[in-house]
């Protein structure tokens, strides 16, 4: 038996072979050569054979520069976060490639000056809610709250009601976000009901604003009151709200979801919302309303340090005039379609397809129940299934691992059959 040692190729003779020369190219000689060290060790170990070793090294390569790996979300949550919320449309796809380079996002190219920065992100956003005086772009949902509360509020205070005093997810609560900016709460009425004259008691000149923020992940049931904005409308200070979920307009199968256009025609003198949830955009902060309020809140040094990249605001144009987006095809999709998708990559997979009831998510609509349907698999695949060359995440019911299907395009069919074929 001769030494396996003695076959182990060089290092640098294995990184010279064309394929990792441009692998290397792409993400960096560095990760390349780890990578290359890596597999010797195998070949070294005996574990793999030494004409394999340029194979082993491209597998285990990641595609591009990001380790991030896109998923099949088959959770039945359409705005999952930790799936990174709203997937982007097409359009907007292409419009973070176009923005990459240099752009023109702060230059008219017309007259060759500085030009006011993501004008054309601004302009979308304000054509599709004619009830906002004016408009910004902040880096997320907290953030656009947060200039609210330091620019308006700083050194003064909030009011808002205790049943609204929100938690939103991994530890973040609403009420600590505006204390850290320096305004003081002033908490009314009771966890379960609050009324007008408890607010109405609760304004003096010490308050700035009152705020009204959306419930968005639990419900209150029973015995329960809440003054909606048209009514704190009528009050002597702004109401400003954060309506959570992004919608602009209001949508027919969430009824009781807040969307902006309405919450100003109520009144609210100030709308905050997210991005990146039921809007369907990139990650990032909505602040809509009144042009004294918003232009104040632009021109604030604290904006500078909010303020959003070139790839954001590309991202958003598109997604505000380019076609439907991934959320708001999944939203318009109808329990029978999906029974019959689910149906069809069933009997592909000699399994069985299941009606089930999704969820908008983490973005808002708490206790909405959308009809939606699944592929039914043994338990036992959830872990190679999220593995896998393409990883999908469900989610397991009753001992069953469920892949639902309204947060897939009917486009990932094809690609989430051949992901559960590799696992069986
Ligand atoms: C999601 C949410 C936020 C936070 O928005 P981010 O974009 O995650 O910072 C704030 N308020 C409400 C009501 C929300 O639903």
């Amino acid at each position: 038996m001769s030494d396996p040692r003695r076959a182990v190729p060089r290092t640098d003779t294995v990184l010279a072979d064309p394929r990792l020369a441009e692998a290397a190219g792409r993400l960096g000689r560095a990760q390349v050569k780890s990578a290359v060290v890596e597999q010797l060790a195998q070949v070294r170990r005996a574990a793999l054979a030494p004409e394999a070793v340029v194979d082993a090294v491209l597998d285990a390569l990641p595609a591009g520069g990001t380790s991030l790996r896109p998923v099949i979300n088959a959770t039945g949550v359409v705005v999952h976060t930790n799936l990174g919320r709203a997937a982007y449309s097409p359009a907007a796809v292409d419009a973070v490639v176009t923005a990459a380079g240099p752009t023109d996002v702060e230059l008219d190219l017309a007259t060759g000056r500085r030009g006011r920065r993501g004008a054309a992100a601004l302009a979308a956003l304000a054509a599709a809610v004619p009830a906002a005086e004016a408009v910004h772009v902040v880096n997320n949902g907290a953030a656009a709250l947060g200039l609210a509360a330091g620019v308006l509020a700083r050194g003064r205070r909030v009011v808002i009601a205790r049943g609204e005093l929100v938690e939103i997810g991994d530890g973040f609560r609403i009420p600590e976000l505006v204390e850290s900016f320096g305004a003081e709460l002033r908490e009314v009425g009771t966890t379960n009901r609050v009324r007008f004259e408890d607010y109405e008691r609760a304004v003096d000149d010490s308050v700035a604003f009152v705020l009204k923020v959306h419930p968005s992940n639990f419900r209150v049931e029973g015995f329960t009151s809440a003054v909606p904005v048209s009514a704190l409308a009528a009050l002597p200070v702004p109401v400003v709200a954060d309506t959570g979920s992004g919608l602009l307009q209001p949508h027919p199968r969430l009824p009781d979801e807040p969307d902006a256009t309405t919450t100003l025609l109520e009144g609210a003198a100030l709308v905050t919302s997210s991005g990146d949830k039921l809007l369907g955009g990139p990650q990032c902060g909505l602040l809509l309303g009144r042009r004294e309020h918003v232009e104040r809140l632009r021109r604030h040094p604290m904006a500078r340090a909010l303020r959003v990249d070139k790839l954001t605001l590309a991202a958003l144009e598109a997604t505000l005039t380019g076609g439907p987006t991934p959320t708001a095809q999944a939203l318009a999709t109808t329990g029978p379609e999906l029974l019959a998708r689910a149906s069809a990559l069933a009997e592909a997979l000699g399994a069985e397809a299941v009606p089930t009831s999704a969820r908008v998510g983490g973005g808002g609509a708490p206790g909405v129940e959308l009809s939606s349907a699944a592929v039914a698999l043994p338990e036992g695949l959830a872990e190679p299934l999220r593995l896998g060359a393409v990883p999908v995440v469900g989610r397991v019911h009753e001992g069953r691992l469920l892949l639902d299907l309204l947060a897939v395009p009917p486009e990932d069919d094809a690609r989430l059959l051949a992901a559960v074929r590799a696992c069986t």
